[in-house]
């Protein structure tokens, strides 16, 4: 039996198994297997490290009716799921009033401000620095009105240290030649980093956990067995029993089914997002731009042009919609008039996400030698090595190097 097991082996999991073979324990890691299922794989690649606001903000509750009826809005709730998602859905909203969302942010910062460092660590430690680059962030607008809209978020991201600059269109077009169609302005961040590839990087350190003397099982978890205060074992679904010593759930979107087991009742929502990802997009940009006009982002990666985004409600393991991916990417080509979108592979994932957008990083509250390390939402990608320095400190009984009580599980209960 290794010292701790660990149920999800997206970027969390993977992080997390690096970091406490570092502390001298053995690891397991299981996951159901398939590479491109999680949304460590298929996300926009940012070290978004400014993305500190969440997305539910004052005025978005105007926004909902139209959303909603749109199949072609940014955000999308499948009917079937309207009337299970309603209570997440009504979370969500409530985490917008203006006095929370400066309490999410102020939550959100200390996770983010160290990630850039932290992930540098890892990357020198596997020897794939070269996975991280350089990149400035464009929040691309249609009209100054759009950006003025947007005001209240620039303000807490810049009173956390994460300043942007206006560019009008004509230094936008000088600086991005290949952006054009309705984009008028836009607020510049710099000094961000982005991932060259997230899967590649997701498998990279896969790799390394495994040279290091990590093991992974193949296995699709089912239950938590518990014995008064601890977990016992887990029961995959081949009908194996794996005792264990001491468990880290961080199964993404599919954490809040296995730690019912537990008897929590955790809201994390899989909110699906889709790529189309274009191996010879014909076009360059050389920074990432974020559209929330068109509700998707653009990044260059090693290996083409990533266009990903949409929200879509529509349950844990849903049929993909991949007229979703279609829809961006035809978006896409409005904003980058030379985009040539044939070619293009398509992906669907779930941004693990709880209604207040913060992650949970806790110890169970009953069952002590569980640690819970899921919900990262839109920036699970950015926060991997973060994440796995603070699991560390819970588990080998080190002050974490931040208050963990934002991330609390029992905050909904
Ligand atoms: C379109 C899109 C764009 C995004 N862009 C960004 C971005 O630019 N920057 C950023 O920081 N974040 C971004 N995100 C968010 C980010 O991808 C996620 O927050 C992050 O990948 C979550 O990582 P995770 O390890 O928690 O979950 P996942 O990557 O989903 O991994 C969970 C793993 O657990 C496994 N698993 C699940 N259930 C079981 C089980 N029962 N038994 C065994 N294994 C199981 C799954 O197979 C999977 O491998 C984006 C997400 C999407 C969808």
């Amino acid at each position: 039996m290794s010292d701790v097991t660990i149920i999800g082996g997206g970027i969390i999991g993977i992080c997390t198994g690096i970091a406490l073979l570092e502390e001298g324990l053995s690891v397991e890691i299981i996951d159901r297997g398939s590479a491109t299922e999680g949304a460590s794989y298929g996300n926009c690649g940012l070290l978004a490290a400014g993305e500190i606001v969440p997305i539910s903000r004052p005025g978005t509750l105007k926004k909902i009716p139209g959303w909603l009826s749109d199949p072609e809005g940014p955000l999308f709730v499948r009917p079937k799921q309207m009337f299970s998602q309603m209570p997440w859905l009504l979370r969500f909203l409530w985490a917008g009033r203006r006095s929370r969302v400066l309490e999410i942010a102020a939550a959100m910062a200390p996770l983010t401000r160290d990630a850039a460092n932290d992930y540098r660590d890892l990357f020198a430690k596997v020897g794939i620095e070269d996975n991280l680059v350089p990149a400035e962030n464009i929040f691309a607008f249609n009209s100054k009105s759009d950006y003025e809209a947007d005001a209240f978020a620039r303000e807490i991201r810049s009173r956390h240290g994460f300043s942007t600059r206006y560019v009008g269109k004509e230094e936008l077009r000088q600086l991005e030649p290949a952006l054009g169609g309705p984009i008028e302005c836009a607020a510049i961040m710099g000094g961000w980093l982005q991932f060259s590839d997230p899967g590649l990087a997701r498998d990279r350190l896969m790799q390394f956990f495994r040279k290091q003397g990590g093991s992974v099982r193949q296995g699709s978890a089912q239950r938590i067995e518990t014995d008064g205060s601890k977990a016992v074992a887990v029961h995959l679904e081949s009908g194996e029993r794996l005792p264990i010593a001491r468990l880290v759930v961080c199964a993404g979107a599919w954490s809040g089914k296995l730690v019912k087991s537990l008897g929590l009742n955790v809201p994390v929502a899989a909110l699906q997002g889709y790529h189309h990802h274009l191996p010879k997009p014909e076009v360059k940009l050389n920074r990432a731009v974020l559209y929330a006009n068109g509700g998707f982002v653009l990044t260059s990666m090693e290996s083409g042009l990533r266009i990903g985004g949409t929200i879509e409600i529509a349950g844990l393991d849903p049929v993909p919609n991949f007229k979703r991916a279609d829809l961006i990417a035809r978006k896409a080509t409005a904003v980058l008039p030379g985009l040539d979108t044939s070619g293009g592979t398509q992906w669907m994932g779930p941004r693990p996400f709880m209604p207040d957008t913060l992650p949970v990083i806790d110890t169970a509250p009953n069952h002590a030698n569980v640690t819970l390390a899921f919900g990262h939402g839109q920036v699970g990608m950015t926060l991997g090595a973060t994440t796995a320095k603070l699991v560390s400190s819970l588990i080998t009984g080190r002050r974490p190097a931040i208050p963990l009580s934002p991330y609390r599980v029992t905050r909904f209960a």
